[in-house]
């Protein structure tokens, strides 16, 4: 069921010209590169992780409340974590929960039917970025 959904969401990445990679160990569940327009998923993700993952990284490439200039500054220091200060964290946890808005509306204008593991996932993802 979840391989289904998936192939829906990597349609409109195809769309847009965003390459998925889903053949490696990384050290998060999902990662974005705007540069390369690249979304890189751990290869041991369960499905419903996987699909909602996927949608979540795939809504930091939709417009967000971040402008581009401030998508760049995440790129290049606020996602190093060690080294960012109180404003940088804001500000990522701010990106963060856009994508995961942006997420929720993506699979209702693609009809992906979400898991119910959709707020879970969420709310594990984002606590890693507190
Ligand atoms: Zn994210």
């Amino acid at each position: 069921m979840h391989k289904k959904q998936i192939q829906k969401v990597l349609r409109v990445c195809r769309a847009m010209q965003i390459k998925v990679l889903s053949d490696k160990s990384i050290p998060e569940d999902g990662l974005s590169d705007y540069s390369s327009r690249t979304i890189e998923l751990d290869k041991d993700l369960p499905p419903d992780v996987h699909l909602v993952t996927l949608l979540h990284e795939l809504g930091h490439f939709v417009y967000d409340s971040c402008s581009p200039k401030l998508k760049l500054t995440v790129l290049d220091s606020i996602y190093i974590k060690e080294r960012s200060t109180l404003a940088e964290k804001l500000i990522r946890l701010k990106c963060e929960r856009a994508a995961w808005k942006n997420a929720k509306m993506l699979a209702k204008f693609i009809g992906v039917e979400l898991p119910a593991s959709f707020n879970e996932i969420k709310k594990a993802a984002l606590k890693t970025h507190e």
